[in-house]
């Protein structure tokens, strides 16, 4: 047998093995095999990374921005011609299809670093003038060492999304990604080492959310969280890190509504209404997983969106026809199958899906699942409710835009809503009322990396992107001087 291989954490420069010197399992959940060890570190390893950091520090939050931005486009430059290995790696360790890593999250990390890089050198700062008195200035510091922390459903995407900001900003890191997806970290560690980021600057450090993301958000050193990841976590972590006066931004989960209005471009509408239902098996927060119709289409819509989506691929993430590859992990297989049963015991009916789908030969033992689809349920049961993040959603007719508004609030979520009219007045009136922190008219999931991304009520506290996440990684300081 061929050793396994191990993946490594990367601190103070250097690739290296836990503390502790034990490993976890790695699976591939297209094959349901372990394929790789990944290492189970504790607050040993963060402590090492913690000093790094603080060496690190007085130098890079003091180079200049010439220099930080031409590092980070130089890893971003580095991802791009790394493509093909990144996506496949993160296929393997993810189970979603080669393809969408290709298209979506791999160039995706890239535009991240790059995004960021030139976001420093085109930045200004406020000035407040009192009138023949004083000027103010707004003078942002890098906060000193940062904690990311991110989850496994766009594992180098969302990874990123927080490193690059924080790095451009002129802080020391401490990283960890999810332990069920931790490949493409690794393999940015190498990209970092090759891109000439100083020692110190950024370390990833692989483990258990309990163990070694606590041992993170727990640090006396490390002063600001961002955190991307469930609600339940969310929570824990804010329950740590906010009497410690840690500056923290949460992104947390999502119960996002997609409403068809009859008025809709009805096969634009349809189409993307797939897409956002089971686009990397539905495991993106921003899914629409609750489909609001309006009833004079509703049975029209509903024929069409069940035969599109039988028409789905359920297949080998590496084949080129595979729609929907494999779930992550064996136990969230479990819990999405466990959501099926409940949405079955609560009344609901099974329009199709519902069931696991048996691949043969390398996949005979992945973690494959039918798209599926639910109607008969109301908007107030647990299935309408809760965060399934699987390929899994419900189908619910309405008949006026209050009452549409008032279930799609409904929940203790609030993270993104999807609309579809071409009454472009009705649609500002409707967004204006929705209770989310992304309002998509007539799209899906169209980025433009400026925005102010993240959710209101349990979906999160915070934003991020553009501007936000240059605000949230420094400290803003007011300095007067009086005429
Ligand atoms: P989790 O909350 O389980 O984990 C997220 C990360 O936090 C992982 O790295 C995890 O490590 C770590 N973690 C777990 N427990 C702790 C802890 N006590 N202290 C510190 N770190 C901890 O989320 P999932 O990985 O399961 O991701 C799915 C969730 O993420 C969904 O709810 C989804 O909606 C949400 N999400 C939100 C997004 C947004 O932008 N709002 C975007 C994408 C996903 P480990 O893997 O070892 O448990």
């Amino acid at each position: 047998m061929p050793e396994m291989k191990k993946i490594q954490n990367y601190i103070d420069g250097e690739l290296c093995a836990p503390q502790s010197g034990n490993y976890l399992d790695n699976y591939c959940p297209a094959t349901g095999k372990v394929y790789s060890e990944v290492p189970d570190s504790d607050q040993n390893d963060v402590k090492v990374a913690v000093n790094a950091a603080k060496k690190a520090f007085p130098q890079w939050s003091t180079c200049g921005i010439e220099t930080r931005s031409r590092i980070l486009y130089k890893i971003a430059d580095l991802i791009e011609d790394n493509l093909d290995r990144l996506a496949l790696a993160e296929s393997e360790d993810n189970g979603k299809p080669v393809k969408l890593a290709t298209n979506v999250d791999i160039p995706r990390a890239s535009s991240n670093f790059r995004f960021f890089a030139s976001a420093i050198v085109n930045q200004s700062t406020e000035a407040h003038i009192t009138e023949g008195q004083a000027v103010n200035y707004t003078h942002r510091h890098p906060i000193g060492i940062v904690g990311c922390i991110s989850p496994w459903n766009l594992p180098l995407y969302l990874f990123t999304w927080k490193i690059a900001p924080a790095l451009a900003t002129g802080n020391c890191v401490i990283a960890k990604p999810s332990e069920l997806t931790p490949m493409t970290a690794y393999l940015l560690s190498e990209l970092c080492i090759e891109a000439g980021l100083p020692k110190g600057v950024l370390n990833i450090i692989h483990g258990l959310g309990a163990k070694v993301g606590e041992a993170i958000v727990s640090h006396n050193d490390i002063s600001a969280i961002s955190f991307t990841g469930g609600t339940a976590t969310g929570k824990r972590i804010a329950s740590i890190a906010a009497p410690m006066f840690k500056k923290l931004s949460l992104e947390l989960g999502g119960k996002n509504p997609n409403i068809v209005f009859a008025d809709c471009d009805f096969e634009k509408a349809l189409s993307t209404s797939v897409q956002s239902s089971f686009a990397n098996q539905g495991e993106i927060c921003l899914c629409g997983s609750r489909i609001y119709v309006e009833e004079r289409i509703y049975e029209k819509f509903r024929d069409a969106f069940v035969d599109k989506v039988d028409k789905l691929k359920v297949g080998d993430p590496k084949e080129e026809e595979s729609n929907l590859g494999a779930l992550v992990s064996k136990g969230h297989l479990e819990k999405v199958e466990g959501y099926v049963n409940l949405a079955i015991e609560e009344g609901g009916k099974l329009l199709t899906g519902g069931k696991r789908v048996q691949l043969d030969g390398d996949n005979a033992n992945g973690y494959f699942f039918r798209p599926t689809v639910f109607e008969g349920l109301d908007s107030s049961c647990r299935t309408n409710q809760e965060e399934i993040f699987g390929p899994v959603v419900t189908l619910i007719p309405f008949t006026s835009v209050e009452s549409v508004v008032e279930e799609a609030n409904g929940t203790a979520y609030g993270l993104s809503a999807t609309l579809w009219t071409e009454n472009i007045t009705k649609a500002h009136q409707v967004a204006a009322k929705l209770k989310s922190g992304i309002v998509w008219i007539n799209c899906w999931l169209f980025r433009d990396l400026r925005t102010p991304f993240g959710g209101m009520k349990q979906s999160g506290v915070g934003r991020e992107g553009g501007s936000e996440a240059l605000k949230f990684f420094t400290e803003a300081q007011n300095v007067c001087v009086k005429i």
